[in-house]
């Protein structure tokens, strides 16, 4: 079947690819222990509940505005205000179908084909795939273990051309957890003045996830309010994972691209996952301060179980729900059926086909040396799975 050369230019997110993989094997019975998806194991908190069903008795069930109803738009300035200090109007916001189809939209109504989009890696998998289908040209830059997986100013600047147009990527960073501090921040922003052409996606979703302390945004450096869209929802803070709300804060420009792109895409979020979105950003964070100490709590045990098994070098992720363990001493190695894992894809493979446990492979992120184990499951899950890892494992020859 011909189908679109659009097509050929992306790849299916790895994430995705390995739950439905899981599904599948546990749809013929097979015990899969998921530690695969960035999705936590808790239910969203019952206010949040309580306004969705509200609002359906309430019938806002008829088309939104495109951008989001206005109280939303509201609701997440109060937000940004009150956690991060930041000053927006309604209209700078956009609210859509998750944070995913937030970044669309900014790529889609920023990226020309030939433009150069650049990423740190290890980075979260579908940033490079929208960047392909825009049109645009990636440009990675390698951070290390050593730097705590974070790109320098001078690394930054070295990549920047003339025809760079976007610089994209998430702190707390999804798969490494990494967190700029705000001196760190200043730094990088310091390089963005000199080049006003070049955009910012700075991707805040694991934002509340953060283990060592406040947030900090690169928004908050007034001189590059015009080039920085904020990126954030409702998935990973307040369990909504299904429910596909997020947003964006962005400069008035930007907004109203994005507004034109949703216009044509999808016409606007889901009216019911607005209205329950307006409680979760505006009420108590208490029972996201709960879930982020359990996740803690879940963080320390699965560190202690990661440093058990011979050969794994991780560190302690201060931010998001992953370890990214380097993996890479176990490449070369032989399984009992005599196939050798060449790399961390068939490492991965072999985890979900042998072992039955499900992990994604760090290839997709951009850092093939490793692979992010989600410990955003219970405890009981992440000790099964970390166990079946340590015995499939001690298992290579
Ligand atoms: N950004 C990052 C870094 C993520 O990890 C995810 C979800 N895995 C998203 C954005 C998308 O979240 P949403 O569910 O709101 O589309």
């Amino acid at each position: 079947m011909q189908l679109s050369s659009l097509l050929t230019r992306f790849s299916e997110p790895e994430t995705l690819k390995m739950a439905k993989l899981g599904r599948e094997l546990r749809a013929k019975g097979i015990d899969i222990t998921d530690l695969s998806l960035g999705e936590p194991d808790f239910d969203t908190p019952a206010h949040i509940k309580e306004a969705a069903k509200k609002a359906i008795d309430e019938n806002y069930s008829h088309y939104t505005p495109v951008a989001g109803y206005l109280d939303l738009r509201q609701a997440v300035c109060t937000k940004l205000l009150r956690d991060n200090g930041l000053v927006y109007t309604p209209e700078q916001i956009v609210a859509s179908t998750g944070a995913k189809q937030s970044i669309a939209n900014a790529v889609l109504s920023i990226v020309d084909a030939g433009d150069e989009v650049i990423i740190p890696t290890p980075f979260w998998v579908t940033y490079s795939e929208i960047v392909k289908l825009a049109g645009g040209t990636v440009r990675l830059v390698n951070t290390s273990f050593a730097n705590g997986y974070k790109i320098t100013p001078a690394e930054l600047e070295n990549v920047i051309t003339d025809k760079t147009r976007l610089f994209m990527f998430s702190s707390p960073c999804n798969p490494t957890g990494a967190l700029y501090s705000k001196e760190e921040l200043a730094a990088l922003a310091e390089i963005f003045k000199k080049h006003p052409q070049v955009f910012i996606i700075s991707d805040e979703i694991y934002e509340h996830i953060n283990f060592t302390g406040q947030h900090q945004s690169i928004a908050q450096f007034d001189f590059l309010k015009e080039q920085v869209i904020i990126i954030n929802g409702l998935s990973k803070a307040f369990a909504m994972t299904g429910w596909r709300l997020g947003y964006m804060a962005a400069p008035l420009a930007i907004a109203k691209a994005c507004d034109k792109v949703q216009g044509q895409f999808t016409s606007a979020p889901n009216s019911i996952a607005q209205r329950a979105a307006i409680t979760a950003l505006t009420a108590d964070l208490k029972p996201t301060e709960e879930m982020v100490a359990a996740f803690k709590n879940r963080r320390e045990i699965v560190m202690q179980l990661v440093h058990k098994i011979p050969g794994l070098i991780c560190s302690e992720p201060p931010g998001a729900f992953y370890i990214f363990p380097d993996v890479h001493v176990y490449f070369g190695k032989k399984t009992a059926d005599g196939n050798v894992i060449n790399d961390a894809d068939e490492l991965c493979m072999y985890f979900m086909n042998d072992a039955h446990v499900s992990t994604v492979s760090g290839k997709a992120f951009g850092e093939p040396n490793c692979i992010r184990i989600s410990f955003a499951n219970s405890i009981e899950n992440i000790e099964k799975g970390m166990e079946k890892i340590k015995n499939a494992l001690a298992a290579l020859k």
